[in-house]
């Protein structure tokens, strides 16, 4: 590649099963060889946390192993893979993680307060244990923090 060339990033669902792998980095050979890419940014883990709750650390774990299989793969086809973290404020419910609290004293069913110290920590830990093993060129983080999703006038916690 040349000195200063665009570099174009492409943007492509990871998959949640080890049988799948296989077709994720083949797609994503072609889609980059189509676009002239040299960066693919798989997001992960997956779609529909919300219904089944925040992730484990065991699928976390599962999730970044196929990650660095993928990323090695790619690697010999002059590919590098960066991820988009799509898991944060509203990844689902986990019993220990504090929610968002609506404005009726309620607790909102998939999103967690912003504010909340076990929270943070998980969503930190997280993302850390993803990244020591999955070593991403870079990871990009959800940024949809909105709390108007579960809560119209945001979290009442106390
Ligand atoms: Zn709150």
């Amino acid at each position: 590649m040349k000195k200063n060339a665009l570099k174009v990033a492409l943007p492509i669902p990871f998959v949640e099963k080890e049988e799948n792998l296989n077709e994720f980095i083949q797609n994503a050979i072609r889609q980059a060889k189509r676009y002239h890419a040299s960066e693919v940014t798989a997001f992960l883990p997956s779609k529909g946390f919300r219904a089944v709750g925040y992730p484990t650390n065991e699928y976390i774990t599962h999730c970044a192993k196929m990650f660095k299989t993928a990323r090695e793969e790619l690697a010999k086809h002059g590919i590098d893979l960066a991820g988009f973290y799509t898991l944060t404020v509203k990844s689902g419910r986990r019993e220990d993680l504090e929610p968002i609290i609506r404005a009726d004293g309620s607790e909102a069913p998939f999103s967690s307060c912003v504010l909340g110290e076990n929270f943070k920590k998980a969503l930190s830990q997280t993302i850390a244990l993803f990244v020591s093993i999955a070593k991403p060129k870079y990871l990009l983080l959800e940024d949809d923090f909105s709390l108007s999703a579960s809560s119209i006038k945001g979290c009442f916690c106390p």
